[in-house]
């Protein structure tokens, strides 16, 4: 069995790609270091990475390793400290030379629907600080399928609140508005964001990544989401449970 945690807080830092580009499908990348907990399920290390970890949310995404002799099925990528773990299976051939190039592909249908989800849930925030006029903090999210939800804490909720957070959200999606990434230092923070909710949970670092929905609002957020709203589609309701601490929205992209 590996010991994950004290093999990893040794490796190097991984390059988190999809922080800049959340477009790329696929990427050379050099496999730094692997290690194995059964013959063919191992954990891979490389200098960079465009899968997106289990964090913030947001799932882990899926893909595959490719090298000139092996091919390694990725079923989840980790982070552990400042360190991407991909862990999975060998489909063919052998784990090449600590050094060599290798490939990373991702299976894209499912990031992509992440995106759109994330970015949904993004707008949704907006729609229901419009809706209760007022910020409105939230809970708990999940923007990955099955049962993409954020719990929001607001005391009172109908269906006629759930159409006009969704005919809100709707109007932001028409308006193809565009969606955009960048970083800021902790003394600009306060200046550049913006409809944000739960800055008192933010932790301090030196640096955050911003998303923007332009003209809607700027949220601290490391993952990843599409760049322009129109590309979210339909936002779907698919039911609305009333929390001991407020109100869990469940919701879809159609
Ligand atoms: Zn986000």
């Amino acid at each position: 069995m590996v010991d994950l945690y004290s093999w990893l807080k040794r490796a190097d830092s991984t390059e988190l790609l999809y922080l800049d580009n959340s477009y790329l499908k696929t990427v050379s990348v050099s496999l730094l270091d692997y290690a194995c907990d059964k013959p063919g399920k191992c954990y891979l290390v490389f200098d960079k990475t465009i899968f997106h970890p289990k964090t913030g949310g947001q799932g882990s995404d899926t893909g595959w390793v490719r090298g000139e002799s092996f091919e390694f099925r990725v079923e989840k990528a980790l982070m552990v400290g400042n360190v991407v773990a991909h862990y999975g299976r060998v489909v063919g051939g052998e784990l090449p030379v600590k050094g060599s190039p290798v490939t990373l592909e991702l299976d894209w249908e499912p990031r992509y629907r992440a995106m759109r989800l994330h970015t949904a849930g993004h707008i949704l925030d907006y729609a229901v600080m419009r809706v209760y006029e007022g910020h409105v903090n939230t809970l708990e999210a999940r923007h990955s399928p099955p049962d993409a939800y954020i719990e929001y804490e607001v005391k009172h909720a109908s269906e006629k609140i759930a159409e006009e957070i969704l005919r809100e959200a709707a109007r932001i999606v028409e308006e193809a508005r565009k969606v955009r990434a960048f970083w800021v230092s902790w003394e600009e923070l306060s200046t550049k964001i913006y409809n944000a909710p739960n800055l008192q949970r933010l932790p301090r670092t030196s640096k955050y990544r911003i998303v923007e929905i332009e003209g809607v609002n700027a949220i601290p957020c490391t993952g990843t989401h599409v760049s322009n709203t129109r590309e979210v589609g339909r936002v779907e309701l698919v039911r609305l449970e009333e929390t001991v601490r407020g109100l869990k929205l469940y919701y879809d992209v159609d």
